[in-house]
């Protein structure tokens, strides 16, 4: 605020303007070490050292042996190659650097010379790589080949139905990984079920989850009700583990009793928890995170959900926060572990940023693009709003259209997702009744099937999901009942699916890092499908068939059908006594030219309006000018200069009106040049019809010599070339088709009014 010269206390109107913007709404904080509120370097991140003696680390990133504490002995003692140390440790920060970038170091020798870093050096490493190296960084070493994504499937009500649908409707847009979590703890075990019958309808293979508290969450796989599990916390300070009564062991032993069950599962961390529980020690968040990734490397996770999660918000309210999400991505994918690269919490209000967050994974491709896109409506989402949500899918398949990036989603046309929807709602009403679990009336499933979200719902009992998961636990149900129960209740085809992903256990096939399966059950992991990006020519590339799966928009249309619309159009004008054009000799005459498939071929204006409407108007606007008009047809050029020149030398005052069929218009005078005018109107889409009106009247008044005020384009901040610009080219075909050689031709028009 200052004080302008009339002395009043003012804003600037730029600034008042840019206060309103959307980034003013989010936080952000100055860099501040001694709180960890720093991305990058602190000044108190340890200097990268190893010493080993007698095959035991006695000195790592700076600390001696007996001042380790539980996260540092756990990855001296199982997280380091020893024997590739040496030689890792020994190279600079730039040249492992290189290493990741250089095409010539294969994929393979970069994840090996990494098992030999320690924590600090790798956060170093990884901090010297600029945005665009990072993208192809990520590219390169992600340890599958082909690129996938995973949704959240929640809602507020926890209603069975609506999950199962919308688990379905998930898997039909191509999410493979499915993690559903709760607003109430005791509704988990229906969640889990949902999820688990809605995910098999449509195509095979997809795995689910539920995001609870690990004991409840370890049982749920046990008894097959999930097929993974992703939300093992690791910590990148001691405090943290010991606020939350743990250790590296006690999460390690966790982690080998999903291994034990044949069930998937990877860890969570990310950047910025440690400053939320005023624990960060002093140092960067992604040191910090590069403990994580080491340890989680150390506790035999085959990987890592992280860039950012929980912490999102912290670290992108700091100076390079952003950056350093990847950052973390890339750390898990040099230490050879499947990553699910964040992306799953709102990180601003701002639709650029947020978008920009998501970018750089987007292009680059990551085992998870999104370690939970919102699949839901934003209120709906339990975990909170995700970067990306049901309302951004169109916009996430166009960016994959846009950019030809295979971001793991394929466009859902309305009768496939009301298919899945109807199927999904159905097969988990039969399982419930079957096992006793709820009852639902046809309402409730016809409300499920169209609903956006759970607001959509009317009013219900509100303890189902707790009663119905009271009767899981007690009746002691396994993913063998559910099986059973589809089967008997003619839900056959998913009952073989969900058997499918119980006998994956017994294979242990997907417990291989970054294994996914594909919708014919072949598991795609690091060893059937590994990452062999070496540069251009090299690395996964969509098939022909996804290719046309990434470029078929269903909010595309063909020109075909856009004039086909024209033709259709119904039109009262009649073109009468059309014959040669003649020079006129009337002092007050304006000639209006048009276009050559105007009320030929097209009768519609990309406004909207009718092409006799449009003359209707010119031609009273002539007349209260003082002016007459006489028509004339252009045929040799589409071009809205030459049409209105070539009018205006065939009128006796010399000046003439241009209108092209699409609605663009303008004044023109016998001695200027065709692209010179006195008056344009460019925005077909914007112009009304009073301001063709205007234009006929303006004409008039030049015809008379005299001035004008002339009429203006009106204000607009829409994407006007954006949202026209298939209509337009449809148009200016149309015109190109009408177009020949014969000179001007004059004529007349009933059916006006
Ligand atoms: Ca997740």
């Amino acid at each position: 605020m200052a004080t302008d010269r009339a002395g009043e206390e003012r804003t600037l109107g730029r600034f008042e303007r840019l206060a309103e913007q959307r980034v003013h709404l989010d936080g952000f904080a100055l860099e501040d070490p001694e709180l960890g509120l720093v991305a990058l370097h602190s000044p108190f991140d340890p200097e990268p050292s190893l010493v080993v003696r007698d095959g035991l680390v006695v000195e790592m990133d700076s600390k001696q042996r007996d001042e380790f504490d539980t996260i540092d002995f756990y990855i001296a003692d199982h997280g380091i190659d020893l024997e590739m140390a040496p030689i890792s440790m020994s190279l600079s920060d730039e040249t492992i650097a290189r290493r990741i970038l250089s095409m010539d170091t294969p994929r393979g020798e970069v994840a090996v010379l990494t098992s030999g870093l320690t924590p600090a050096k790798l956060a170093r490493v990884v901090a010297l790589l600029r945005p665009h190296e990072l993208i192809y960084c990520l590219a390169r070493m992600r340890v599958r080949r082909t690129p996938s994504n995973q949704a959240h499937v929640t809602n507020l009500l926890d209603d069975p139905l609506l999950l199962a649908a919308d688990s379905a409707t998930a898997v039909a847009y191509g999410f493979r990984e499915l993690e559903t979590t709760v607003p109430v703890l005791e509704d988990a075990p229906s969640n889990a079920v949902a999820l688990l019958i809605g995910s098999q309808v449509g195509r095979a293979g997809a795995i689910t989850q539920c995001s609870v508290e690990e004991a409840m969450e370890l049982e749920l796989g046990l008894r097959g009700l999930t097929t993974y599990a992703e939300t093992i916390s690791l910590y990148g300070t001691e405090q943290v583990f010991v606020d939350g009564d743990d250790t590296p062991w006690s999460k390690a032993f966790l982690i080998s009793a999903y291994a034990s069950r044949g069930i998937k599962l990877r860890v969570t961390s990310g950047g910025g928890a440690e400053v939320l529980m005023g624990a960060a020690e002093r140092c960067s968040t992604l040191y910090l995170e590069s403990r994580c990734v080491s340890l989680a490397r150390a506790v035999g996770s085959q990987g890592v959900q992280n860039g950012g999660i929980d912490g999102v918000g912290v670290v992108g309210s700091i100076p390079n926060g952003m950056r350093s999400l990847i950052c973390e991505n890339l750390m898990v994918m040099m230490r050879n572990m499947e990553s699910c690269s964040g992306n799953d919490t709102l990180v601003s209000e701002s639709d650029i940023r947020r978008t920009a967050r998501t970018m750089p994974t987007f292009f680059a491709g990551s085992d998870f693009l999104f370690s939970g896109y919102g699949s839901i409506p934003r209120y709906d989402n339990m975990f909170g709003p995700s970067n990306f949500n049901a309302e951004d899918l169109d916009d996430f398949l166009v960016l994959q259209r846009d950019w030809g990036v295979d971001g793991g989603l394929r466009a859902v046309e309305h009768d496939e997702a009301l298919r899945v929807r109807v199927r999904a709602a159905q097969a988990t009403r039969a399982v419930y009744e079957h096992l006793g679990l709820a009852h639902f009336d046809d309402y409730h499933v016809n409300e499920v099937v169209y609903a956006s979200g759970s607001k959509d719902l009317s009013p219900r009992d509100q303890r189902l999901a707790q009663v119905a998961s009271q009767r899981i636990v007690e009746k002691g149900i396994t993913a063998l009942d559910v099986i059973r129960a589809l089967h008997a209740t003619g839900f056959g085809v998913e009952a073989g699916r969900v058997l499918a992903m119980v006998n994956a256990r017994l294979d242990g096939d997907y417990l291989q890092p970054a294994a996914i399966f594909d919708e014919e059950m072949n598991v795609l992991s690091s060893l059937t499908d590994p990452n062999d990006d070496d540069g251009p020519g090299t690395g996964y590339w969509p098939s022909s068939d996804r290719r046309a799966e990434i470029a078929f928009s269903p909010l595309a249309g063909s020109v075909q059908s856009l004039q086909g619309e024209q033709k259709a159009a119904t039109h009262r004008l009649r073109v009468i006594n059309e014959g040669p054009a003649v020079t006129g000799v009337d002092p007050s005459e304006v000639v209006i030219g048009v276009s050559p498939a105007l009320a030929r071929s097209m009768w519609v204006s990309s406004g909207g309006h009718n092409v006799a409407d449009m003359l209707r108007e010119i031609l009273a606007g002539l007349e209260e000018g003082g002016s007459t008009g006489r028509l004339v047809r252009v045929h040799r050029s589409i071009d809205l200069g030459v049409i209105g020149l070539t009018a205006a030398k065939l009128s006796g005052s010399g000046i003439g009106i241009g209108l092209q069929a699409k609605g663009t218009v303008l004044i023109h005078q016998r001695d200027l040049p065709p692209l010179a005018n006195l008056e344009l109107l460019s925005m077909a889409p914007l112009i009304s019809l009073e301001m063709y009106r205007g234009i006929g009247r303006n004409a008039a008044i030049r015809a008379r010599g005299g001035r004008t005020i002339p009429i203006r384009n009106p204000y607009t901040n829409e994407a006007i070339t954006a949202r026209y610009h298939a209509t337009t080219v449809a148009m200016v075909a149309m015109e190109r088709m009408a177009t020949s050689d014969e000179d001007p031709t004059e004529f007349e028009i009933t059916g006006l009014e």
